[in-house]
């Protein structure tokens, strides 16, 4: 099936007179006729569902739509995309461990990585991933565990040179980990280009109407956890009865212990309410993602052309030094994210966010309407503007999520905001 189909059909087929829709299941617990029964579902013999914090039938379902949308062998809803990333590297890592990743990641994965798992005891080394492979290896140590990077970075929007990283992974015979938020895999399969496990929030996109916050983890089935680095895979869990991931569960050994020690112990369990509602963005995920990309475009080239602004990014234009990546890796668009700076600087800014009539200010990206976020004045408030400077979010900035409305509509708000500048 094309991913249009998979979109609409993968992961639920119901059976004569089951409803045609995915049921919500909701319920914490799930009724047995015998001891023995239960019994083997605890000790990971039978397939089956015991508790909603490990296993749902209504998540269950959109798990497996993402899994196919990806091409994984697997896949594990999360309360939200924070817990996806915490959960694949804690699924991999241990204190003492290391990890390399491009430092142009998400805020608060940055945050994830460099505070909280850095208490855990694990490191992390965060690289330019512009940098040539002869520069990225040397960040590698004998306890580097992992490669981390976002296919197109929020907000900075880089392009993410997968061969590149992937080589990086592969040559260490560590896994590449990569956050495909942004372009979702309508955009972007990262396992066909060489990521072993793929995260998301799929509060942005793949939800697209900001209605429910969640997280995946997708497990490619291709790396090779027995390589002799990751003896949590192939000596037996003593927390399962002696469970060894990679015999007893083969290709999907990342995935099943991913959730039977990580989703057991942490319980960031998304609700079955919340999966549904994930489902339904899912649905039109392919018809949203082309508009958005159509859109963007658009509202980037008009931006480029006005004479109040100082300065485009969007990897879609012939400008953006990321153009020759994205035509490799997303032929169709990488989404409808953008970021532009207003002559004038901070005041500037703020006067057209402020004239905005249509785009509303909000703290969010990735969903139907179109919003915009002045980072100086809310996310980066802290920061003085020398500091914006040095990470790149210049007191000028504004960050654009271009919805799927009548894109005239969207130009001609930004037209009359500009003019009031
Ligand atoms: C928003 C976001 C996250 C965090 O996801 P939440 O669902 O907000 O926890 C992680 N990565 C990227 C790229 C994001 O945009």
């Amino acid at each position: 099936m094309n991913i249009e189909t998979k979109c609409i059909q993968s992961g639920y087929s119901p059976a004569n007179g089951e409803s045609r829709v995915i049921p919500i299941i909701q319920s914490t617990t799930y009724k047995y006729e015998s001891t023995q029964h239960m019994g083997d579902l605890f000790d990971l013999k039978a397939d089956g569902y015991f508790y909603t914090r490990l296993a749902n039938p209504t998540c269950g379902f959109v798990e497996a739509k993402i899994a196919d949308l990806e091409g994984g062998v697997g896949a594990m809803l999360t309360a939200a995309g924070q817990s996806a990333s915490l959960i694949a590297i804690m699924n991999i890592c241990k204190a003492g461990d290391h990890v390399v990743s491009s430092a142009a990641i998400y805020g608060g994965t940055f945050n994830l990585f460099n505070v909280t798992l850095k208490k855990f005891g694990i490191d992390f080394t965060f690289v330019d991933a512009s940098a040539p492979y002869e520069e990225l290896k040397k960040a590698i140590k004998p306890n580097t565990k992992a490669v981390f990077g976002e296919s197109v970075s929020n907000p900075s929007l880089d392009v993410l040179d997968f061969e590149k990283f992937a080589r990086l992974a592969h040559e260490n015979d560590i896994p590449f980990i990569v956050d495909n938020t942004f372009p979702t895999p309508v955009l972007c399969r990262p396992i066909e280009y060489g990521a072993d496990i793929v995260v998301h929030s799929t509060s942005k996109y793949m939800d697209g109407h900001a209605v429910a916050l969640g997280g995946v983890i997708v497990d490619s089935g291709n790396f090779n956890w027995a390589n002799g680095k990751f003896p949590e895979f192939t000596e037996p869990d003593e927390s399962y009865h002696g469970v060894v991931y990679t015999k007893n569960f083969g290709k999907a050994a990342f995935i099943v212990k991913a959730r039977a020690q990580l989703m057991r112990d942490l319980g960031a369990s998304p609700a079955p309410q919340n999966a549904f509602l994930l489902n339904l963005g899912l649905e039109t995920l392919h018809l949203r993602m082309e508009r958005h990309c159509q859109n963007a475009l658009a509202v980037a080239k008009f931006l480029e052309n006005h004479p109040k602004v100082a300065w485009v990014n969007f990897p879609m234009l012939d400008s953006s030094k990321y153009k020759p990546l994205a035509d490799k890796y997303f032929p169709k668009g990488t989404c409808g994210v953008i970021s532009f700076g207003v002559k004038g600087g901070r005041d500037a800014a703020v006067k057209v966010m402020d004239s905005l009539k249509l785009a509303a200010i909000v703290c969010h990206v990735a969903d139907a309407r179109t919003s915009v976020l002045h980072p100086a004045s809310s996310t980066h408030r802290q920061l003085t503007d020398k500091q914006l400077e040095e990470c790149g979010v210049t007191p000028d900035l504004i960050r654009l999520s271009v919805g799927i409305e009548n894109v005239d509509d969207i130009i001609a708000d930004f037209e009359q905001a500009l003019a009031q500048a």
